[in-house]
């Protein structure tokens, strides 16, 4: 890997600093900035800037972004799932979202993820390292340019591979730089409840959307599919979230993977009413996507089941979403295209795949 200082690695601040030393006068600096505020992967496009003010950037910085492996063609709905090589080897994912009226695109926060929830690709997979901020810049400033959808209109959550709150430090220097075209709101963190994690992200003053992946209805069978919660216990974590200071009119989501005949009944849903009363949440149902590396009995539960179990919440006052796929859920999905590659090319020696094009039919319902 390269020695070169990516500049898409510096919180802003930074960034104006370490600029300010090599580049001059200031306004100079300032143009380097507004380029990065763009999202270039090249100082050849900055032409703004005289050739040898470019040349002496890059003898010390880079710009470089993730490369694009494969991206599937888009599904019915107009997703568009990346794979991305990083400088290391290392691939990971994102997703390009058009759903509805708000374009979202899902990011990776690490290059596997040591949770080990039993339900997950990525979990499965095991542990990988944390993306530097320039990793994950660089998927978003990728995607966005390739679909050109303007900046601003751009919606942002980690919902990729990894666990975001395990890899803080670089979040928030992620989220900082995002902030310059993007506002907190519409960025969202998803996790799998790491408690110091959540009381850091309470404290920053600029704060995304928190979502949370609270997958079952009692500590005992979250325990058997997300470990993490024998660290972190569910009275513990829900305890945090009613502490969590929410802007006005915002709530957090609570994410729930439906499992057939293990968390999708009547009961559950009551119980899982109950689990949030009082908080300021609406539920992201996500009937559990299968997949040939995941337990077999793991199985996603049938339309009717899932209205049962939506409707059930409904009744009990709890606002809620579902992801409803005839294909796959091409979000929740996220790490099974890296999964069929590392399987693949395990099963190979080494040799790397090809990704067939996936057809996924989708619709967002909400009520
Ligand atoms: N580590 C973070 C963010 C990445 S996982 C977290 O756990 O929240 C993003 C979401 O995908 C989580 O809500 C997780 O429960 C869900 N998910 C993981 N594997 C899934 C699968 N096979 N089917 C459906 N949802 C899944
Ligand atoms: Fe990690 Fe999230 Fe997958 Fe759990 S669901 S293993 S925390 S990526």
């Amino acid at each position: 890997m390269s020695d070169l200082i990516n500049l898409y690695d510096l919180a802003p601040a930074q960034l104006e600093r370490t600029l300010g030393e090599v580049v001059s006068p200031a306004f100079r600096a300032k143009q380097v900035a507004e380029w990065l505020h763009r999202g270039v992967d090249s100082f050849d496009v900055m032409t703004n800037l005289p050739k040898d003010v470019r040349s002496a950037l890059a003898e010390k910085f880079t710009v470089a972004q993730p490369e694009v492996l494969t991206r599937t063609e888009p599904a019915s709905d107009g997703s568009v799932k990346y794979l991305f090589r990083l400088a290391d080897g290392n691939r990971i994912e994102s997703v390009f979202m058009p759903i509805g009226d708000r374009t979202s695109i899902c990011l990776s926060s690490q290059a596997g993820c040591a949770v080990g929830c039993t339900f997950c690709v990525t979990g499965f997979f095991g542990a990988g390292r944390n993306l530097t901020p320039a990793e994950m810049l660089g998927q978003f400033f990728t995607i966005q340019r390739e679909q050109q959808i303007p900046m601003e209109q751009m919606n942002v959550v980690f919902m990729g591979m990894g666990e975001p709150l395990l890899n803080f430090d670089n979040l928030v220097t992620t989220l900082d730089v995002l902030y310059t075209n993007i506002a907190p709101r519409r960025v969202t963190v998803s996790t799998s409840g790491i408690l110091p994690g959540i009381e850091e992200l309470a404290k920053l003053d600029r704060r995304p959307n928190l979502a949370i992946s609270v997958n079952a209805p009692d500590r005992k069978r979250r325990e058997e599919i997300m470990p993490i919660t024998a660290k972190y216990p569910l009275e513990r974590l829900m305890a945090a979230l009613r502490r969590f200071p929410l802007e006005k009119g915002r709530d957090m989501t609570i994410e729930y993977v439906l499992l057939a005949g293990y968390n999708d009944s009547t009961q559950d849903a009551v119980a899982l009413a109950k689990l949030i009363r009082g908080l300021h949440a609406k539920v992201n149902a996500i009937p559990f996507n299968e997949d040939a590396n995941l337990p077999q009995w793991m199985k996603r539960p049938s339309d009717r089941e899932i209205d049962r179990f939506v409707d059930t919440l409904v009744r009990n006052g709890v606002r809620v979403t579902v992801r409803r796929s005839k294909g796959r859920d091409i979000a929740a999905a996220c790490g099974q295209l890296r999964g069929k590659e590392v399987a693949k090319s395990r099963a190979t020696g080494g040799r790397p795949l090809r990704t067939a094009s996936e057809s996924a039919s989708e619709a967002d319902w909400r009520r």
